[in-house]
């Protein structure tokens, strides 16, 4: 990566710059909201069983809450709990006036396959800061105002807003259709005013959807998918991808890599184009815009209620 201001290569859209100062913004609102409620911002975790991945996941929320000043609950059943004993956790959070966010934390064990749909939808939709029940998926399917996007979807749009990269009447490609990730992200920039595409594993002419776009979004989990051929000069590029993949010239001898062919896809951008880094990048942007979420969920049960 060369981002040298004589080198013809674009913007990085640094996601830890970004961060930081969206960061500072969120504490600053909390504490003008703290004085005026009352209260504090609080975030339950559920998590069923022990993934290593899910605890890192479940950490990086909980430092993240305890440097902004919210708090958090994590409840971790064991892997054996029945679906209705976190259904009546769910209900008796719902209640509980001073939990404002639940998250349930995924992937959840394979026992809990069936009763999945029934947990998720278990979540007050007020209450639904991740954006994953099916009342929080029609809203922002439909582009509700209000509606809780998904924290990645959230994450890319701050992202794009910090670098002052306009979305309204411009062609988004987004790569990728999962509830998670591509389909809240093209649901967000239609918001927006942009004009939407979605490709998939099915689309038949990638590079066509891809080249098309001012801004191409790609999330679909195939390291070196974007190449030089899927892109043109001047275009913005946001790359969702994080897959762990080993390379015995790092330390460790693994490390996460993106969807975009990063150097030889900037070396066509230019210096008119931009492009996020893997990582550094999006990834930087999902916990902030979790408690984003968080606090307008707050904000919305306690003052504007
Ligand atoms: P997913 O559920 O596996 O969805 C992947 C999507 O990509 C699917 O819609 C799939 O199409 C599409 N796709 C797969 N191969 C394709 C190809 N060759 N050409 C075009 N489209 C293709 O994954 P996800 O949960 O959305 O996550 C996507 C990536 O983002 C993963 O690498 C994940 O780790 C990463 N991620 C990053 C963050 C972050 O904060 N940075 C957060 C969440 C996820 P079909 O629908 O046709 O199968």
């Amino acid at each position: 990566m060369n981002n040298a201001g004589f080198l013809p290569f674009p913007r990085i859209l640094d996601g830890r710059i970004a961060r930081a100062k969206l960061k500072k913004d969120l504490i600053q609102r909390i504490a003008e909201l703290r004085k005026i409620s009352g209260s504090v911002p609080k975030l339950a975790i559920i998590q069923v069983g022990s993934r290593s991945d899910s605890a890192a996941y479940i950490s990086g929320k909980k430092q993240f809450a305890a440097e902004i000043g919210a708090l958090e609950q994590h409840i971790n059943f064991p892997e054996t709990v029945s679906a209705d004993d976190i259904f009546a956790k769910i209900s008796e959070l719902n209640d509980d006036r001073d939990m404002h966010g639940i998250i349930v934390q995924l992937p959840l064990p394979a026992a809990l396959a069936e009763a999945k749909d029934r947990i998720m939808n278990a979540v007050d939709q007020k209450k639904d800061v991740d954006g994953l029940t099916e009342a929080s998926i029609a809203a922002w399917s439909e582009g509700k105002p209000g509606a809780m996007y998904p924290a990645t979807a959230r994450g890319i749009s701050e992202l794009l807003a910090y670098y002052h990269i306009p979305v309204a009447g411009k062609k988004v490609t987004v790569v990728g259709r999962s509830v998670l990730v591509g389909r809240p992200t093209a649901a967000i920039c239609a918001a927006a005013g942009a004009e939407v595409t979605v490709a998939h594993s099915k689309t038949e002419d990638l590079v066509a959807a891809t080249k098309s776009a001012d801004i191409l979004i790609v999330a679909a989990g195939k390291p070196g998918l974007i190449t030089p051929d899927h892109v043109h000069a001047g275009q913005t590029v946001i790359d969702v991808g994080t897959t762990p993949v080993s390379d015995s010239t790092v330390p460790g001898g693994a490390r996460i890599a993106g969807d975009v062919d990063f150097d030889r896809v900037s070396a066509v951008l230019g210096t008119s184009g931009a492009i996020t880094p893997v990582p550094g990048g999006v990834g930087q942007m999902t916990v902030l815009a979790l408690f984003e979420n968080l606090i307008d969920a707050w904000y919305n049960q306690h003052i504007s209620a």
